[in-house]
């Protein structure tokens, strides 16, 4: 189900508590600020997923409350990912779904990263 991305962080959403390791996910990068972990229904050969270490639930939340550091860090390990995954010559695509509109299920901020094939339209038409 879509989450409201207005409402106040949930400390048991399911991202929380593969942060606090209380649920298992095959890790491709950590470091101080993000964390970033297979998908575990991917929708491309490779679909990533890139979180922030802080409680916030989405991209709103994120962008206007994180401290600069915190958001220095996560866009650069977003960044990083990609690279160190070869994504940049061949291509990736980024998404962050917000609110309910854009169907985000799970309200802890993350960005997908998808690649590994030609990506077609950005939107379902
Ligand atoms: P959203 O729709 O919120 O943008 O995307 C949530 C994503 O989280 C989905 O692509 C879904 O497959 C993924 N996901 C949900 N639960 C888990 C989980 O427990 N582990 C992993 N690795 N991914 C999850």
């Amino acid at each position: 189900m879509a989450v409201d991305a207005t409402l106040p962080y949930d400390e048991q959403n399911i991202f929380a508590k593969i942060l606090r390791g209380e649920i298992p996910n095959r890790t491709v990068y950590e470091d101080d600020f993000a964390l970033a972990f297979h998908d575990i229904n991917p929708q491309a050969p490779t679909h990533v997923l890139v979180i922030p270490k802080g409680a916030y639930v989405c991209w709103d939340d994120f962008s206007a409350k994180a401290t600069e550091a915190e958001i220095a860090g996560f866009v650069r390990a977003v960044g990083k990912v990609a690279r160190d995954l070869g994504l940049v010559a061949p291509g990736y695509r980024l998404l962050a779904n917000t609110g309910t509109d854009s169907h985000q299920e799970v309200p802890h901020l993350h960005v997908h990263l998808f690649a590994g094939q030609p990506l077609g339209p950005m939107l379902v038409r």
